[in-house]
């Protein structure tokens, strides 16, 4: 019995045009080298751990490396930017503008 593992799309702009969907699920025969492309799409994949705090950081650095802005609601009004570059807040307060990711200097990176 070969493992299967499931990969999913290091960008979230392939994951909505590849053929297989977001996420899918691939056979590792002995042998093989883990997939670092997808074989439906040819775009970069990462293999997903069964520690989902993991894959959720690694996939948050590369969504900002691709150059998304990803923030995740941790209260009401209050987001946590995860994709946060040097001098960003951590934090982003609805209501406190000056908390807000500068996107100037994301689009001059
Ligand atoms: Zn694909």
């Amino acid at each position: 019995m070969s493992p299967v593992y499931c990969y999913c799309h290091a960008s979230e702009e392939l994951a909505g045009s590849c053929p297989a969907g977001p996420e899918f699920e691939w056979e590792q025969v002995a042998g093989d080298l883990p997939l670092s492309r997808c074989p439906h799409c040819g775009g970069p994949v990462e293999r997903m751990l069964s520690a989902s705090s993991i894959r959720t950081r690694k996939f948050n650095c590369e969504l900002r490396d691709l150059g998304f802005t990803k923030l995740v609601r941790v209260d009401d009004g209050l987001f946590e930017n995860v994709t946060r570059r040097h001098g960003d807040e951590k934090y982003v307060d609805r209501r406190r503008p000056e908390t807000f990711p500068d996107l100037k200097k994301t689009v001059a990176d």
